[in-house]
């Protein structure tokens, strides 16, 4: 999608860290966005700061995790602007720690919110676009968690390397209808996903602060904007993945090698 200004965007997870990344960008470049969050306070005053701006913004309040909660988000949506070009299925959460300590109610919480959140939107916005009939773009969320994962995490690379199998299987599909899918998969960025575990639902809520290990990580990765600019330029060229830190390079090549090494076991 070459052609931005004028279009409409909606960004889930809106309202923080990467997400408010997106929308900073996108609005600027003359889109208008519906910053959608599971926290309407901190969408409502992202979206005020950017119309502020002179942007068209609207603050929307949507649990990724519940189904009709994204078939609402996208009525106010299309209420609001009248069509949707670009998503940015972009809400997740983060939960760390050895397998031993991921309870059920771990696993089923990032799942719902990482992965399920990422598969409702691409279902329900698809559906429109598809209708629409005018192309557009679709921006999943993964993470080079998608496409490393190591002893601690489990949760979070499963969710993650399903948002890119997703990413890969929607992007065939809509090719022919030029609609372009990515897979954005940041490196560090500074933001409050070490905090994930304030915004866990009380039917799921035994989390013992599994989110702040993540800090370490990310407490001098980049900024969110940096990745909102990355996103934007990745949209245009309907890049197939939306990297942000060159030095993953290595241990993906290393990866990729590992696993081609086990096929010449096979000579
Ligand atoms: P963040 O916590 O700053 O932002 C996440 C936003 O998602 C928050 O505003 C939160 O309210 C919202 N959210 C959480 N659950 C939701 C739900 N059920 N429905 C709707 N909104 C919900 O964290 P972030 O780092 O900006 O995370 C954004 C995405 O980037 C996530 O998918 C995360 O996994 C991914 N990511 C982050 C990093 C990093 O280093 N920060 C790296 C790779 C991938």
């Amino acid at each position: 999608m070459e052609d931005l200004q004028g279009k409409v965007a909606v960004v889930t997870g809106g309202a923080s860290g990467i997400g408010s990344g997106i929308c900073r960008v996108i609005a600027r470049e003359g889109l208008s966005v519906v910053v959608a969050d599971l926290d309407l306070e901190r969408a409502g005053r992202l979206a005020g700061e950017l119309s502020g701006q002179g942007a068209k913004a609207v603050p929307a309040q949507v649990d990724v995790s519940e189904y009709a909660s994204v078939e609402a988000l996208a009525e106010r949506a299309l209420g609001e602007f009248g069509a949707v070009d670009l998503v940015c299925n972009n809400a997740g959460v983060y939960i760390g720690g050895p397998m031993d300590d991921l309870t059920p109610d771990d696993w089923r919480w990032v799942m719902s919110v990482n992965l399920d959140g990422v598969f409702y939107g691409c279902r329900v916005f698809s559906r429109i676009l598809l209708e629409q009939g005018r192309g557009g773009h679709i921006v999943n969320t993964a993470s080079v968690g998608g496409f490393l994962s190591h002893g601690e995490g489990a949760a979070y690379a499963v969710s993650k390397y399903g948002v890119v199998a997703l990413s890969e299987s929607l992007r065939e599909q809509l090719k022919p209808h030029g609609i372009g899918v990515s897979a954005l998969a940041p490196g560090p960025v500074r933001t409050a996903l070490s905090d994930s575990d304030e915004r866990r639902p009380e039917a799921l809520a035994d989390a013992g602060n599994k989110s702040a290990v993540l800090w370490e990580f990310i407490k001098h990765g980049i900024e969110p904007v940096e990745v909102g600019e990355l996103v934007l330029r990745g949209v245009r060229d309907n890049a197939a993945y939306i990297f942000t830190d060159p030095s993953f390079r290595k241990p993906f090549e290393e990866r990729f090698v590992r696993i081609l090494n086990d096929f010449d076991r096979l000579d």
